[in-house]
């Protein structure tokens, strides 16, 4: 017998049916379609709130605690990501530094992938450390006996990106969870580049989940937040610590766009895919290209990975590459670019390239030799026509060499 869909019961429907109806519902004050947006600080308190526990109301109270728009996001993303519960954050890195605040503790040691996003490089490398003597060990995350190696009896977290920005490294979930949790460690991941449908690491044994929702999750470019999904007790833990008392709150406007953007999630995704799986081929085929780094390439050194870990869903919409020659030629190439934007951040509908030269980016020593040798311009690919990106490269390269 098949079962009845029900657009408010995440078990009963499919991924391309919650990112529509997940969150939404029709508003009882005016019979409006898509949910209001609640621009309120505050909210009705119970009659008796005298003994509320004012670090987890467990409802509407206050919006540095929840908000109607940030609980109809939270709804959503915890049924996206396969969580029971989630929060958001003003950004991702609020998100990250939640999850770490809230977990780690004075003379903790983490293991954390040696290629991540900035902020989580300087996080370990310098402000909890010098801050809480937390000590973090930097691991090649692709060489499992290598992350063994680096877990101690104080090791309380394994940290890494499903793909790593920039390098593109894919990280096998699985397998370190299992070694995080033979240790009593948890797995955090930050799952970003590869947002559901693609990848689910709480199904294949992650703890937490990070996003930034600023990125594919929205979509559009122009709200920021972050989010924390996992199982409930968890997630409360680090909502009660790290949000509640410490306030990197969303904003109920933001979580309205970001809640409207991931409508076309899966729908955007698979546009990204297709674009970036052409582009990548035009580069790897180009010999004025020095390298060019996308899991979806079969010389891709965790592309097996990737092909089994994603399940033949795709690679993401991420690709870094450079061109063969120096600094200069990076920078005069993508002044040649016509299309595609100059700018930092990810997933938007529209492409966006960000060169960085050899050593411009924190923890860039563990970077692959070629990105150490010609640095890298990493290509977030949009939603255009793959022929135009490919034609905006196309005289891009020829105009500089
Ligand atoms: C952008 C990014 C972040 C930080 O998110 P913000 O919303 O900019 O704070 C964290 N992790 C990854 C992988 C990112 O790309």
């Amino acid at each position: 017998m098949t079962k009845r869909p029900d657009k408010h019961d995440p078990d009963t429907v499919g991924d391309w049916t919650w990112a529509v109806h997940g969150g939404n519902a029709p508003d009882p004050g005016t019979g409006a379609l898509r949910r209001p947006l609640v621009m309120a600080n505050s909210y009705l308190l119970d009659p008796d709130p005298s003994e509320m526990d004012w670090s987890n109301p467990g409802g509407l109270v206050y919006t540095r605690t929840s908000g109607a728009n940030q609980l109809a996001l939270e709804t959503k993303l915890a049924a996206l990501e396969g969580g029971t519960a989630a929060i958001t954050f003003a950004s991702g890195v609020a998100a990250l530094h939640a999850v770490f605040f809230s977990r780690l503790r004075n003379g903790d040691h983490v293991v954390v992938s040696d290629v991540t996003y900035e902020a989580v490089w300087r996080l370990f490398t310098e402000l909890l450390p010098e801050r809480y003597d937390i000590e973090a060990t930097f691991v090649d995350i692709a060489d499992l006996e290598a992350v063994r190696a680096a877990i101690r009896p104080t090791t309380r977290l394994v940290h890494a990106e499903t793909i790593a920005n920039p390098t593109t490294k894919v990280a096998d979930v699985a397998g370190l969870a299992r070694i995080a949790h033979g240790h009593g460690a948890l797995l955090t991941i930050d799952n970003t580049f590869t947002p559901p449908p693609l990848y689910r690491p709480l199904a294949d044994g992650a703890d937490l989940v990070v996003h930034s929702l600023t990125k594919y999750i929205n979509g559009h470019g122009d709200a920021m937040g972050g989010a924390v999904i996992g199982a409930a007790d968890l997630v409360d833990r680090v909502r009660s610590d790290s949000l509640v008392d410490i306030g990197g709150v969303i904003s109920p406007f933001n979580a309205w766009l970001i809640l409207r953007g991931s409508v076309t999630l899966p729908l955007r995704l698979r546009q990204h895919q297709a674009n970036a799986e052409l582009v990548a081929a035009f580069l790897r085929a180009d010999p004025r290209i020095a390298f060019v780094a996308y899991p979806g390439l079969a010389d891709h050194g965790q592309h097996d990975l990737a092909t089994r870990q994603f399940a033949g869903r795709g690679y993401g919409g991420m690709l870094a590459f450079a061109l063969d020659g120096d600094s200069a030629l990076q920078n005069a190439f993508v002044a040649e670019l016509r299309l595609i934007t100059s700018a930092v951040s990810l997933g938007h509908d529209e492409s966006l390239i960000v060169h960085v030269g050899p050593a411009g980016r924190g923890g860039s020593e563990h970077y692959p030799e070629a990105f150490r040798r010609y640095g890298h311009l990493r290509l977030s690919v949009g939603l255009e026509d793959a022929a135009d990106l490919i034609a905006d490269l196309a005289a891009a390269l020829d105009a500089v060499c």
